[in-house]
């Protein structure tokens, strides 16, 4: 086979084309995404849900969480109304795609359904992601699992319009941290200029990611940085704060609404690793991280059960606020 001059990344033109051939000959195509979705996560599935739907398939999009709802952040994205609760997906997917999920417990409760599908299709940029599909489409230097996600839809030779590219390009501006983090690539930027020539709203996009939030966010966050913790002396310096059910309950603030608040913790110029603890709604501690690069993070959370990237990686602790952050700090 002549190789093809679109193949950028390491996926082979070949797995591309199978990729193609199983979706095109599948009737329902069964997406998914990894639990607790992210702006990437989410846009790239509602991207190639949305891309499909007009193509004519039947398609069901979910994610695993035990209490399923789209974080509010994302419910601007086209394309909500093919998402289902976990609980009515196929249970043996003809063909089953997974976007950004490293490893098949990141599928939450759909992780039965991936290993029970007759074709599993992953695609994903984790350098950790394990190739849990029986086809896996995995370039660790795209931006974003959004970029292969375009990459399909080129494929399957189906149109791109506004509300697709807006589900992508949500994928790619929250991965790149707004084109500010080190997987800024020409082929990212050159990504979004085909994206907005699509016809999508760079302004109104940003405003929903970034620049709005509940009252209560401000009052979470005050209490946040109040007993924010700097240690110089651990690793390149470790700046760490956690947010507690109680917090967001006297400010009526959901789970997802304090995704944001490691941004603030992590611009500390003493401190290589940023942290910070989130009580979800069940109690259990999820961690985020953030190294600006002395320290691989993803290493560090994977000794924890967690994974994610060198510069962004999280885990999950049933311990208390000082035992999660001991075991945390004699890694580092
Ligand atoms: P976050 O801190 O939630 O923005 O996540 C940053 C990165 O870490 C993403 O790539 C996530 O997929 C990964 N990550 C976060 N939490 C976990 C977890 N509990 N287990 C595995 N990976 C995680
Ligand atoms: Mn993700
Ligand atoms: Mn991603």
């Amino acid at each position: 086979m002549t190789p093809d001059p679109r193949d950028d990344g390491p996926v082979s033109g070949q797995d591309w084309d199978r990729a193609v051939e199983l979706i095109s000959a599948a009737d329902e195509v069964a997406l998914a995404c990894h639990v607790s979705p992210d702006g990437d996560a989410l846009g790239s599935t509602l991207a190639v849900g949305l891309a499909l739907r007009a193509a004519g398939k039947r398609v069901t999009a979910s994610f695993g969480d035990r209490s399923f709802h789209v974080p509010r952040l994302l419910r601007f994205l086209p394309g909500q109304d093919l998402l289902t609760d976990p609980a009515h997906y196929p249970a043996v997917p003809e063909v089953m795609v997974t976007f950004d999920v490293p490893t098949v417990e990141r599928l939450g409760t759909l992780a039965g359904n991936a290993v029970r599908a007759r074709e599993l299709i992953v695609l994903d940029h984790h350098p950790s992601n394990t190739g849990f599909g029986t086809l896996n489409l995995i370039d660790p230097a795209a931006a974003a699992t959004a970029v292969l996600a375009e990459e399909l839809i080129r494929r399957l030779d189906l149109p791109i319009d506004g509300a697709i590219a807006t589900c992508l390009y949500v994928g790619l501006v929250t991965d790149t941290g707004s084109f500010r983090h080190s997987s800024t690539t020409p082929r990212a930027h050159a990504m979004a200029a085909r994206l907005v020539a699509c016809g999508l709203d760079p302004e109104q996009i940003a405003r929903e990611l970034w620049d709005r939030s509940p009252f209560g966010y401000l009052k979470v966050l005050g209490a946040a940085l109040e007993r924010v913790r700097l240690e110089p002396e651990v690793g390149g310096g470790l700046v760490w704060t956690f947010v507690t059910r109680a917090d967001r309950a006297a400010h009526g603030l959901p789970y997802d609404e304090v995704e944001g608040i490691i941004d603030v913790v992590r611009r500390t110029d003493e401190a290589d690793v940023a942290a910070i603890l989130k009580e979800d709604d069940e109690g259990a501690w999820q961690v985020s991280t953030r190294s600006k690069g002395g320290v691989d993070v993803s290493r560090v959370c994977a000794e924890l059960g967690g994974g994610g990237h060198a510069k962004a990686a999280g885990f999950t602790s049933h311990l208390p606020v000082e035992e999660t952050i001991a075991s945390l700090r004699a890694l580092l």
